[in-house]
């Protein structure tokens, strides 16, 4: 993306090896010849520094100094040590401290960033917004001149995002999108996959998916009664999932009870889920 004022924000895919459907996770450098900045590192691998090199070169950017990280997964962190001829400062919300620590070490020049913390690279403004849900310290850099939210993982370009406990919140997630739903947009830049160009209709989407899953769980267990996390599992899922990911999907259901519960819907009783008051 090309801006008026000489700064650019250019999406750079590096191949992630195990994440169907996404075959890439997306770094951004944002910046101008004099200064530029890294949004995500991707995988530990070679061709991640070789993509975002190239990225650097053909864009006539600045070599980065400082490294932002949306959160600390195995796909978005640990390209960091791919990159320590930069010498670069990394980023990242004290929330994601261990995690970030654990991917990247053994750079260990790290700053931490809280919500609303702006930043400013090539006379662009980046604002840092706390997104919790995927991760309890996943952080999204609104850019508010451009009316562009990179997302990390929050939103995805296909599919939805996935949210398990322990490190995920269901409840978090939810008012993480609502937030994002009320900013200035005209284009997301997804932690896999292209730009969105309908924002808001992708927010709404992964919404309104969430609820029909908390309906579905709250529908079962009204004419059920008992239901443990798994039994739920398999209903909802039924024969569409491959049984490798069905302990991935059955995260996402206990993240869905978990807010059920702390809003008291549902109640649990050793294994068994249950509407409460029923
Ligand atoms: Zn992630």
């Amino acid at each position: 993306m090309q801006l008026g004022h000489k700064a650019k924000i250019i999406q750079v895919p590096v191949p992630t090896p195990t994440l169907y459907p996404h075959t890439t996770t997306n770094c951004y450098l944002i910046g101008n010849e004099y200064e530029s900045l890294l949004v995500d590192a991707g995988y530990d691998r070679k061709e991640t520094k070789v993509e975002i090199e190239k990225a650097i070169e053909q864009n006539h950017l600045a070599r980065p100094e400082k490294i932002i990280l949306t959160h600390s997964h195995r796909d978005h962190a640990p390209g960091v040590r791919q990159l320590s001829d930069w010498s670069p400062t990394v980023y990242c919300h004290k929330n994601e401290k261990r995690g970030i620590i654990e991917a990247i070490s053994p750079i260990s020049k790290i700053s931490y960033i809280a919500d609303e913390a702006t930043l400013n690279i090539a006379s662009l403004k980046l604002v840092v917004l706390h997104g919790p849900g995927h991760t309890s310290g996943q952080i999204n850099i609104y850019i508010p001149s451009e009316q562009i939210l990179l997302a990390g993982d929050n939103i995805v370009a296909e599919g939805t995002t996935w949210i398990g406990p322990p490190e995920g919140n269901m409840s978090e997630y939810i008012q993480t999108l609502n937030r994002l739903k009320r900013l200035k947009l005209t284009c997301i830049g997804p932690g896999h996959g292209q730009w969105i160009k309908n924002p808001y209709e992708q927010l709404e989407f992964v919404l309104k998916r969430r609820l029909q899953r908390e309906n579905q769980i709250k529908s079962l267990l009204v004419n059920h009664e008992y239901l443990t996390a798994t039994q739920l599992t398999e209903k909802i899922y039924e024969n569409t999932i491959h049984p490798s990911v069905f302990y991935v999907a059955k995260k996402t259901i206990e993240a869905h009870l978990i807010k059920l519960i702390n809003e008291g819907t549902v109640g649990q009783k050793d294994l068994n889920y249950f509407i409460v008051g029923s």
